[in-house]
């Protein structure tokens, strides 16, 4: 193999900015593993890194990077690994690290940890030949998938089914609205509404993505234009009652919208704001229709063992995959985040190392 290899983030910068270094990976210390890295995804979390957010300062330098596969190559001393992971097998990383030992952790609820952080943000992430992880990270690779497929899976899926099992509990016959069906976290929401027995209603930004929504089992898709006709559109698929989800992660661009189309005593659950962090809006439609608003961010690092579960149940047709848009090379990785940033794309950007 070619000297290891990470990006950088040595100071705030746009999307692509990162630098490639030559780095020695360390031993991983009691309790944590070193992965000889095969694949990494991006997220927007990428993004931010690499950009910078407000109020929120980074441990620069950094290496960004939160999903990622590859083979366990060292395991720190008197470290115990989690069921079905072995040393030198193929492995897929949980993007969460938390204290493990709070009121919040004991229950479940990593992500509440007062510690909670993620991957690629909290300590050096993805973009890199080697990564060091806690042992509690690690899953099993689902039989016959890529290294690809296993980089691409855990942090979007885990953050849906989070929003739509856990934030909303949906229940079968519900419909959910969908914004950005072609994104990651949109693409595995599709996927999840489906297999869970709800109706998703899909919007995204081009006749092409609609397509590849209706292959992902959404009942509609709305190609994005006016608000207004959006607004009606919706009404007109649901006999006029609106959705009782809306799955938001634009933020901006589409809140008002979304409680326009959100049935009365309907929930609005949302994991991110792409489009802009701040917005105002009329508290009347708040309350007189009973809208629930909920945030949600990552989840439960348990809900990754239950998607496995269900996965390997079926694995040659499993009820959900990830879909990936493009596989760069890691040496491409700025490139890779340049094209995240488009939004042209459908599904996950990934990188081989
Ligand atoms: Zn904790």
């Amino acid at each position: 193999m070619a000297e290891p290899f990470r990006f950088r983030v040595n100071q705030h910068g746009p999307a692509g900015s990162p630098v490639r270094e030559p780095f020695a990976p360390a031993d991983p210390k009691p309790g944590w593993v070193k992965l000889e890295l095969k694949a990494m995804a991006l997220n927007r979390l990428d993004l931010w890194t690499t950009e910078g957010i407000p109020g929120y300062p980074l441990p620069l330098p950094l290496t960004p990077g939160c999903d990622g596969a590859g083979t366990l190559e060292a395991v720190g001393e008197g470290t115990i690994l989690p069921p079905g992971v072995a040393l030198g097998g193929s492995v897929m990383i949980a993007p969460g690290l938390s204290c493990g030992v709070c009121p919040a952790c004991s229950r479940g609820d990593d992500m509440l940890c007062p510690t909670y952080g993620v991957l690629g943000q909290v300590c050096d992430g993805t973009a890199a030949t080697h990564v060091l992880v806690p042992a509690a990270n690690l899953l099993p690779i689902p039989g016959n998938w890529t290294f690809e497929q296993a980089a691409a899976f855990p942090l979007v899926f885990l953050t849906a089914w989070e929003m739509l099992v856990h934030k909303c509990a949906l229940r079968p016959g519900e419909t959910v609205l969908v914004w950005g069906g072609g994104s990651g976290v949109g693409s595995a929401a599709i996927q999840l509404v489906k297999a869970l027995g709800g109706t998703a209603l899909a919007v995204v930004g081009s006749e092409a993505k609609a397509m590849q929504c209706w292959d992902l089992g959404a009942e509609h898709v709305i190609v994005r234009g006016e608000m207004k006709a959006l607004v009606g559109k919706v009404r007109e698929l649901t006999g006029k009652r609106g959705v009782d989800v809306v799955f938001e992660h634009t933020g901006a661009a589409t809140w008002t919208t979304s409680l326009s189309v959100c049935a009365r005593g309907g929930r609005i659950v949302t994991c991110g704001a792409t489009t802009g962090r701040e917005t105002t809006f009329d508290l009347r439609a708040l309350f007189a229709k009973q809208i629930q608003i909920r945030g949600s961010y990552m989840g439960r690092r348990e809900h990754l063992w239950t998607l496995l579960s269900l996965i390997q149940r079926n694995p040659t047709n499993p009820p959900f995959h990830p879909v990936i848009d493009r596989v760069f090379d890691l040496a491409e990785y700025p490139e890779a985040q340049r094209h995240l940033e488009a939004g042209n794309g459908f599904g996950k950007v990934v990188c081989r190392i």
